[in-house]
């Protein structure tokens, strides 16, 4: 097994896109610091899409500039196609998350254009971003484990995109249960295969928790060697285009998971709960979710 394990928090990308509140630039800057002084050397810190989709992220380019300049963190943002690919490298992204859904019709429906015109896409974004300075690429591949359009994904399906994001190169990737479809058989059989299919790329895991099965489907790809894991504080989160898609599996439960087996996360609980209470008067209208939180 092995002995460290990178949770990246994805609360301020994944867990606003969703809610009614908005919060402040200054209060995602707090937020962002905060995480990083409990431990945390990853996180995606935004998106790149156009402000009238998703207001949440009109700050993008600032929220980045400003965590890019923390110590110890690598922020990472989300792009759902070439042109916030481009923002995002003209922003200064050192890590870019391209999505890309495994179901046709989802992806229609996220980001507005075939899965054909997305891996063209990801292919230009990739030579672009060799232009720059050690800027990573991970292909995301959104409705690995089912999409609530399309229902089953086809496992050989998910393999299939995985390689032809391998070929492109991409540094990293990550495989999301986006509406919370996944189980723990579920999750050891897909990411066996694209192991042996993709080679040494590392891969990351990005579940859901509707079914709560988040930290068993976690804990399955840990299992096979997954050691990369989106979660989010207070388990914020969902799709706009995934109609029942629940939280991200939670951040504190996660890093607790780990911990209580002796597994390093390098975070500071103490410290990771500190900023959970606070995110609690940031989004006062917002139900958070958690269980370890309960015992402190
Ligand atoms: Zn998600």
């Amino acid at each position: 097994m092995n002995n460290i394990v990178c949770i990246r928090e994805v609360g301020l990308r994944d867990g606003l896109q969703l809610i009614r509140s908005q919060l402040a630039t200054s209060t995602k800057a707090e937020w962002i610091s905060q995480q990083v002084k409990s431990g945390f050397g990853e996180m995606e810190v935004t998106s790149f899409v156009p402000a009238h989709i998703l207001p949440q992220f009109f700050d993008a380019t600032e929220v980045l500039s400003m965590a890019s300049c923390l110590d110890g963190l690598c922020p990472s943002v989300l792009v759902p196609n070439l042109r916030g690919g481009k923002l995002a490298l003209g922003a200064g992204a050192k890590k870019i998350n391209f999505v890309i859904s495994v179901s046709e019709s989802h992806n229609q429906a996220n980001v507005r254009c075939t899965t054909e015109k997305s891996f063209q896409m990801l292919k230009e974004l990739i030579t672009e971003s060799k232009e720059e300075q050690n800027v990573s690429v991970t292909g995301a591949l959104s409705t690995s484990f089912g999409c609530s359009i399309e229902g089953d994904i086809k496992q050989r399906k998910v393999v299939h995109f995985a390689e032809r994001m391998a070929r492109l190169g991409v540094h990293e990737i990550n495989l999301a249960d986006t509406v919370g479809y996944a189980n723990p058989l579920s999750v050891k059989s897909i990411f066996t295969d694209i192991q042996s299919a993709v080679g040494g790329i590392p891969l990351a895991a990005h579940f859901h928790d509707t079914m709560g099965l988040g930290l068993a489907n976690i804990f399955a790809a840990f299992e096979v060697g997954v050691t990369r894991f989106d979660s989010c504080l207070g388990g914020l989160g969902g799709c706009p285009f995934a109609p029942g898609a629940s939280g991200n599996v939670n951040t504190e439960d996660t890093v607790g998971m780990f911990n209580s087996m002796g597994i390093d996360t390098g975070v500071d609980i103490e410290k990771l709960i500190e900023v959970r209470r606070l995110l609690e008067t940031w989004l006062p209208k917002e139900k958070l979710g958690g269980n370890l939180i309960k015992t402190f």
